[in-house]
């Protein structure tokens, strides 16, 4: 096995990967690519290959979890037994219990509940390939794919992360970075209302640096949130198209 380095920034200021670091991974965002589900996205953030189907609103099961006043939000991220490199147990780890919530956390604000009572929206998370930063990315995703299945809301929900790696504050850290640096604050926010619908820290940070962290993932949060409105439209451009 080859020996890690053990420098995550280098004499340049440069990342492992040549990002600066408050430089975002490559992304491309695609909406409605499942035609099964009533909603759907797929996300590549770096290395990151995620999508996300979402079904509903629709009659609630099992019945006795419907409320009468509103619609039940369920969120299921999996990781695929391939998408790490030592082979991921199917079955769901107490990792996929704690990111599903947080992933459902980040987005019922941002959905009307109460315009469905009785029914219930499920939304799934796959992750296909993992490097750092999948609650984040899912989010993005799932955000979408809320929209796409034509579920009204208040504003999209996009997030990133910020951390600090060689005692530098970076912007959308990588595995690697994720595991060897300092620490990693994933950020999630509807841009429009200027709302923080999740904030979480790993890692030690002095208060100087968790502010600048978070501000460094807001203003990541804010450059994905027009890739996933251009992703949108292309989506709805398409259907344009056939139409016309
Ligand atoms: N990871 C892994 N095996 C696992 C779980 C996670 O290799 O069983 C990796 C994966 O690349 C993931 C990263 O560890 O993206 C960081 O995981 P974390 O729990 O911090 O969540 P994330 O940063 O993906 O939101």
């Amino acid at each position: 096995m080859s020996q890690k380095p053990e420098k995550l920034i280098d004499k340049k200021g440069l990342r492992l990967d040549g990002r600066k670091p408050e430089e975002l991974r490559s992304i491309k965002i695609e909406v409605g690519i499942l035609p099964n589900a009533d909603g759907s996205a797929y996300i590549q953030q770096g290395k990151n290959k995620i999508l996300a189907g979402v079904y509903g609103p629709r009659e609630m099961h099992p019945k006795h979890l419907a409320r009468p006043d509103r619609t039940v939000l369920r969120c299921r991220y999996h990781m695929a037994p391939f998408s790490v490199q030592e082979r991921k147990s199917p079955a769901p780890s107490r990792r996929d219990i704690e990111l599903s919530k947080v992933i459902r956390e980040s987005l019922q604000p941002a959905i009307f509940l109460e315009y469905y009572p009785r029914t219930g929206i499920d939304i799934f998370v796959e992750i296909l390939q993992a490097d750092g930063g999948t609650r984040c990315a899912s989010i993005t995703a799932a955000s979408l794919a809320l929209a796409d299945a034509g579920i009204p809301m208040r504003d999209l929900v996009v997030a990133c992360a910020a951390g600090k790696v060689d005692d530098t504050i970076v912007l959308d850290l990588m595995d690697t970075e994720d595991k060897k640096g300092g620490a990693d604050v994933p950020v999630a926010l509807m841009p429009n209302l200027n709302a923080i619908t999740l904030l979480q820290m790993d890692g030690i940070l002095t208060f100087e640096e968790f502010e600048k962290a978070v501000n460094l993932a807001l203003k990541g949060c804010r450059k994905i949130y027009t890739m996933q409105k251009e992703a949108l439209k292309a989506k709805y451009e398409s259907v344009k198209e056939v139409e016309e």
